[in-house]
């Protein structure tokens, strides 16, 4: 089973789709989390990859689909995968489409976690994670015991830097006019299935796994 996560930055489907990969065994890939994983290690990917991701912009094709591509080949990939934060352009969903044609396969879902701008926004300024051991946070949704602190290990929460406000609104411009219409591109391909993203996580994944069946 192939899926692809849709929906505005923040709209819960990185969460979803961890979801989604424990209860069907599948991997989760994320290309936000591969170039973040470049950026920590201080490779020249990361490197080229953050200057964009800084300033809400999408990272160029040539350093994100040969890598997606890769990826997707790599054996545990056989039985499924879900993709969350690619395609992001309707040339990228073209590469993916015609990559997977060549294997005599398509993209079996594409779910759309439809989320309003204004609950985005309050969201994403709001995330706050740990450096040291990569716990998640929400000032307001799942605040720390102890105002920016870290539960686990007691180091100082950060916000990343693509979640402060300016970017996100830079990320939520670039959302509506670059991936959002890949929702008529999959919708036409009959494989489209939305779901209301301001339900809590649970009634959320719920709804998704009546759709995947
Ligand atoms: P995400 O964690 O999916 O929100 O991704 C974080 C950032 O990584 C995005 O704002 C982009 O700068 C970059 N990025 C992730 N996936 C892609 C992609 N498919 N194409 C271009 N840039 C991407």
């Amino acid at each position: 089973m192939i899926i692809v996560m849709l929906g505005a930055p923040g709209a819960g489907k990185g969460t979803q789709a961890g979801m989604i990969c424990e209860k069907y065994g599948i991997p989760h890939i994320s290309t936000g989390d591969i170039f973040r994983s470049n950026i920590k290690n201080g490779t020249e990917l990361g490197r080229k990859a953050k200057a964009f991701m800084d300033k809400g912009q999408l990272v160029p094709d040539e350093l994100t689909v040969q890598l997606l591509l890769d990826r997707v080949a790599a054996d545990d990939c056989a039985n499924g995968y879900v993709l969350d934060g690619f395609p992001r352009t309707i040339p990228q969903a073209q590469v993916l489409t015609d990559a997977l044609l060549k294997n005599g396969q398509k993209v079996d879902k594409a779910v759309n976690v439809d989320v309003p701008d204004e609950n985005i926004i309050r969201r994403m300024s709001g995330r706050r994670s740990c450096p040291k051991c990569g716990a998640s946070y929400h000032v307001e949704f799942i605040p720390p015991k102890q105002e920016g602190i870290c539960d686990h290990c007691g180091s100082a929460l950060v916000q990343r830097e693509d979640d402060k406000p300016e970017t996100v609104k830079n990320r939520l411009r670039v959302y509506h006019e670059q991936t959002q219409p890949l929702i008529e591109y999959y919708e036409k391909a009959g494989v489209l299935a939305t779901v209301d993203g301001t339900k809590n996580m649970n009634d959320v994944f719920a709804d998704i796994v009546k759709i995947l069946g």
